[in-house]
């Protein structure tokens, strides 16, 4: 029997085959550096500490973190030692923290201290978590009685970890949740196979093309869907890694480019704008950066074409999901394009491209029936393959509608929610969006919590809210709402009613009073309707209010 596809051969053949590598980590005071022998050492450590707090193969380890090294270790020694490692992201609300640790039933957690106040709020409504391990040297005070410890001393104490335990492919590695179109977020489960299927797919030159000399500087977070797998192809491929720490601003991420001399980085467009903005206020060298992977949300046309301009980078347009493990496409023009001029090869690039090799997909129209790939026909892209989930963690309702049985005997599709058209080279292009959340900055907003949370004003009547197109952000919420028959409402009034229980980045850029709000047939909200109002100039949408993250 050949082995097992497993995570055992990332962390062999960095650690064996790159020992001096470098591995490069930003915190709140400077850098921290060390090699991949090092980074060997210390997962051997942490996954020795582990078992000492009595985490097994099957249990699930938490972490609210942001890009680090210490994180980067948790990467592998949890499920190199045979439990599952659950991202969550430390920039959502208080319910939905502990919505889902609780859901995920964490049994330890390894967490940043910025997270620490979260859960010390939260601490009497967390079931089950039994050790929170805080990534740094001390632990700080709390008011509650969160059983705290401290990573580096936990490491320091603990003997490495000889040999991971037994490993199968199908053992589960990662978890992530996702934002519910409706209802509560929804855990996706990754198991060994789908990590190693989708980095083995991200390095190749046909997805991104990750190479031993690159310098790598993953900025999308580590909590959203591996850092789009990031940790773990650029450890297969033995490139140095950069880690940007905590809340990086542009002038760090521009600082790390410089002396790190970082060839390949990635994250939402929000980041990338902000970073263009920082360039034509100070300056900066990105002599060394040679591609720049954008995706989450699309990548505006003009960022790609400032950035090779004025900076000579390429902007490699990526679409993907939690579902999909993220990347799931590509756009680069292939060599059917070259004799294209740039104006044709951009509006390539712009779209959400070709599909990742391993994949399969489908564009299907409301009866099921597929669509003429000419550019022009739409319907809602369905995916599968050995990097997309069939199923989520523990809601059966879900699966019940966003799969698909295939009628081929291959696995089922993914309903992605998003609407596209395919042209005759095959390239994908998301025009619409099924789902109803709304993406600012690359985080989620639900348009149906802050309608339901809205509706119970007392002087609402009706309320509906959009995702309106934002220059910085991509997507920002636009709220309709109809008042109640003699009640008066301002937009600053609805803007604090909605402060007590949401974000501020939550919290709608404009609201807009209407007499009634335009309904389907089916009498349902037309956010279609809506939407399109926004473009009107009779009601010009002022972008650049907005509070953002
Ligand atoms: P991620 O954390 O990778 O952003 P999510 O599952 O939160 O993944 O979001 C996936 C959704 O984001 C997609 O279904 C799509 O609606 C949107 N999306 C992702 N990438 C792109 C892109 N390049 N262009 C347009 N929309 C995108």
């Amino acid at each position: 029997m050949p082995e097992d596809l497993t995570l055992r051969p990332f962390f062999w053949r960095a650690t064996r085959l790159f020992p001096d590598t470098e591995v490069v980590s930003r915190t709140r005071d400077g850098v921290d550096r060390y090699t991949y022998a090092d980074f060997g050492d210390r997962v051997r450590r942490l996954a020795a500490a582990l078992a000492d707090l009595g985490v097994e193969p099957g249990d699930r380890v938490g972490t609210l973190g942001w890009n680090t090294h210490r994180h980067f270790e948790a990467y592998y020694a949890v499920p190199l030692s045979g439990a599952q490692l659950h991202t969550v992201n430390l920039l959502l609300q208080d319910d939905h923290v502990e919505y889902i640790v609780n859901d995920a039933a964490d049994d330890v957690l390894i967490v940043d201290r910025d997270a620490v106040e979260t859960l010390d709020r939260l601490w009497d409504r967390i079931d089950g978590v039994r050790e929170v391990v805080v990534m740094g040297d001390s632990v700080p005070e709390t008011e509650s009685d969160l059983p705290l410890s401290s990573f580096e001393e936990l490491i320091a104490a603990a003997d490495p970890m000889a040999s991971w335990p037994p490993l199968a492919e199908d053992d589960p590695a990662g978890m992530c949740y996702t934002s519910g179109t409706t209802g509560k977020p929804k855990g996706v489960e990754y198991t060994h196979k789908m990590i190693y299927a989708h980095a083995m797919m991200v390095m190749t030159p046909a997805a991104l093309d990750i190479a031993e000399d690159d310098v790598v500087m993953p900025v999308v977070p580590m909590f959203h869907v591996n850092s789009w797998e990031f940790p773990y192809a650029v450890t297969m491929a033995g490139a140095k890694q950069v880690y940007p720490g905590p809340s990086p601003d542009p002038a760090d991420l521009v600082g790390l480019i410089e002396s790190e001399g970082v060839t390949l980085t990635a994250g939402v467009p929000t980041v990338w704008i902000d970073v263009l903005d920082h360039l034509d206020e100070h300056g900066g060298n990105l002599s060394s950066l040679e591609r720049i992977v954008v995706g989450g949300s699309a990548a505006p046309r003009e960022v790609m074409r400032r950035y090779e301009d004025e900076h000579d980078v390429t902007i490699e347009h990526a679409w993907g999901m939690t579902e999909t493990m993220s990347i799931g496409s590509v756009s680069r023009p292939t060599s059917r394009m070259a004799d294209t001029d740039r104006e044709a090869k951009l509006d390539k690039r712009a779209k959400q491209g070709l599909l990742s090799p391993g994949l399969e997909m489908r564009v299907v129209d409301d009866g099921g029936e597929p669509v003429d790939w000419d550019g022009e026909a739409f319907g809602e892209l369905l995916v599968r393959g050995p990097s997309v989930v069939e199923s989520y963690y523990n809601r059966p309702e879900a699966d019940a509608t966003d799969f698909v049985e295939a009628d081929d005997g291959g696995a089922r599709w993914l309903r992605t929610g998003d609407i596209a058209t395919v042209d005759g080279d095959g390239y994908i292009e998301v025009v619409d969006r099924a789902k109803d959340v709304i993406k600012s900055g690359g985080e989620w907003i639900s348009s149906i919590e802050l309608e339901n949370a809205l509706m119970a004003h007392e002087d609402v009547a009706e309320a509906v809210v959009i995702a309106a197109a934002h220059e910085r952000w991509q997507e920002r919420p636009l709220a309709f709402v109809v008042p109640k028959a003699g009640r008066e409402l301002d937009v600053e009034g609805i803007r604090s009613f909605l402060a007590d229980e949401f974000p501020r980045w939550w919290l709608p850029d404009d609201v807009r009073f209407r007499e009634e709000i335009p309904k389907t047939a089916t009498g349902k909200f037309d956010k279609k309707t809506l939407r399109e109002t926004v473009d009107d100039p009779e009601l010009p949408y002022a972008p650049g209010g907005g509070d953002g993250q």
